[in-house]
């Protein structure tokens, strides 16, 4: 059985808390643009 459900984003996004870098992924421990704290956020709404 796959799972489709649309209202399950396939990947998580994450927002770096110091620059605003977002980034579609699974993990992602720093930001790549200035080394600060990420954080996992839910589908963006844009
Ligand atoms: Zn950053």
């Amino acid at each position: 059985m796959v799972f489709s459900d649309p209202y399950t984003p396939t990947r998580s996004y994450y927002e770096c808390r110091e620059c605003g870098y977002r980034e579609a992924t699974d993990s992602l421990a720093s930001c790549p643009e200035c080394d600060g704290r990420t954080r996992n956020i839910a589908v963006p709404r844009e």
